[in-house]
């Protein structure tokens, strides 16, 4: 019975991708020192034709064990392309980051997908960054090295994505050319409540400096909190306390 539930799943997501049910959603990430939208996530979202909500968090790793990923892969770089172009005619010229899974990462066409979709839209690669999380790291260094030194040749920014939540080897932060590391939410929400928690965050933030790497806060709800981050030197952030996901038309 189960089984047959995640096959139907599989099948409406199919469908879904197909008939562009899917929706990118924006959320900005925000510069303390300016109050400006540095650069937006892109976040799918899925609402079935029957208006029920279905979260990333289901429909992700469903399709990263289905053969959809791919298909989704090419909406999302597209659809980013799409976000890009629209946020310009709006005066709003900034990079959008898209989250890559661990199998499109280990897959060539993920790179010939990037480069098409930018050439079809004639948006440079600034306008684009990828979030990565270490669990796709671990796969195999030397492939993404391969694929992270393209990516940046054509400047798209790389992050490191929920940092501190997986095997945090910290031997890809000296391999891998990696631009920004963003510190995961579950450190962040229970500061200033959790002493460990400041100790963790203030001790990522503090290494990325060290290795000249970017650092975003990611799940920043609070004043609390952005005063926190702030004091310890992180100056970009991300959240509800800015902004939740949005349309695209709401940004600007
Ligand atoms: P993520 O990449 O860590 O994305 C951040 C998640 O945190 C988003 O959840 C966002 O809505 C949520 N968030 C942001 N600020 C706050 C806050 O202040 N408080 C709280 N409570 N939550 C906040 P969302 O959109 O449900 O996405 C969940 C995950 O699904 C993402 O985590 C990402 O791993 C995955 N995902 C979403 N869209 C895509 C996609 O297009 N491709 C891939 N491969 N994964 C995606
Ligand atoms: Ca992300
Ligand atoms: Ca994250």
């Amino acid at each position: 019975k189960q089984h047959f539930a995640i096959n139907e799943l599989e099948n409406q997501l199919r469908k879904a991708i197909d008939e562009n049910q899917l929706k990118l959603f924006l959320q900005p990430i925000v510069d303390l020192t300016t109050g400006k939208i540095v650069k937006c996530e892109a976040l799918a979202r899925w609402i079935t034709p029957e208006g029920k909500f279905i979260s990333p968090e289901v429909f992700i790793p469903l399709a990263e064990k289905s053969e959809l990923i791919f298909p989704f892969g090419e909406w999302l770089i597209n659809e980013a392309c799409n976000a890009i172009d629209a946020l310009k005619g709006a005066n709003l010229d900034i990079r959008l980051a898209i989250n890559i899974s661990g199998r499109q990462v280990s897959d060539l066409a993920l790179l010939n997908q990037i480069k098409n979709a930018l050439e079809d839209h004639q948006l440079p690669g600034s306008n684009l960054s990828i979030e990565l999380t270490e669990s796709v790291l671990v796969e195999s260094l030397d492939v993404v090295s391969v694929l992270l030194n393209e990516l940046r040749g054509m400047g798209i920014t790389v992050s490191i994505d929920d940092f501190g939540t997986g095997f945090s080897s910290l031997v890809y932060l000296k391999k891998l050319p990696i631009d920004e590391l963003k510190i995961d939410r579950s450190f962040v929400k229970d500061i200033p409540e959790d002493d460990n928690d400041m100790e963790i965050t203030a001790a990522i933030i503090a290494m990325a400096q060290k290795l000249k790497l970017d650092v975003v806060a990611e799940g920043v709800e609070t004043i609390e909190q952005v005063e926190f981050l702030q004091n310890n030197n992180c100056f970009i952030v991300q959240g509800y306390y800015f902004s939740k996901p949005v349309a695209e038309d709401d940004i600007p």
